[in-house]
Formats: structure tokens, C-alpha cells, sequence
């Protein structure tokens, strides 16, 4: 799984460990903007890094990174969906970053 995902860009909300984290966000019941763990994923172990909520309290544009570790082959890898204000248009601007930080062997 993790030499595919390897080819991948890592800027894309399709990216597999990006869809993987937002569809068990979408789908946890109750609903959360918090993931709530273990992963969906049984060779993937999750751990938070941050989960926050951009701008002002009550945007919903709730960003998050998380640490995502393959025990089948040790890489560790990094899912980022975080917002950035454009300084010039003051929009908000949604971005995805999926990488891995650590390759396994
Ligand atoms: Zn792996």
C-alpha cells in the first residue's frame, strides 16, 4: 500500500489516506469533528497531532494532522487538511497535504 501511495501527488483530497481520514470522520456516529481511533484502517495506527478549528471559534473549518503508522512496513506517514487565508483576496483557502514522513523498509 505504501510504495502506490508513494506515486501519488501529495496535495489531493483523493489521495487514499486523506479519503481514508475524513470518510471515518464523515461516517463515526455520534458525529464529531474529532476522529475518534482506531483507525478504520487495521494496518494503520493513527495518532493525533492537532485538531483545531481555523479562524474563530464557530467557522467549522475544522482543520487536523495526523500521524498515520503502517505496521506492515513501519513507514509513518503525515495526513494535513488545513485552511489558509489568501492575504491579497482574504479568502479561505481550503488545502490537503498527505506525505510520508518516515519510509519503512
Ligand atoms: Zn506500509
Amino acid at each position: 500500500m505504501c510504495d502506490t501511495m508513494d506515486t501519488l501527488a501529495d496535495d489531493i483530497a483523493q489521495h487514499p489516506l486523506a479519503r481514508l481520514h475524513w470518510e471515518q470522520l464523515m461516517s463515526q456516529r455520534p458525529m464529531s469533528k474529532k476522529l475518534q481511533l482506531p483507525s478504520v484502517c487495521p494496518s494503520m495506527e493513527a495518532k493525533k497531532i492537532f485538531e483545531e478549528e481555523r479562524f474563530a471559534e464557530g467557522s467549522k473549518k475544522y482543520a487536523y494532522k495526523y500521524k498515520y503508522h503502517c505496521t506492515q512496513c513501519g513507514s509513518d506517514w503525515e495526513v494535513v487538511h488545513d485552511y489558509y487565508l489568501n492575504e491579497d483576496t482574504e479568502a479561505q483557502v481550503e488545502g490537503f497535504r498527505t506525505y510520508r514522513a518516515v519510509a519503512g523498509v
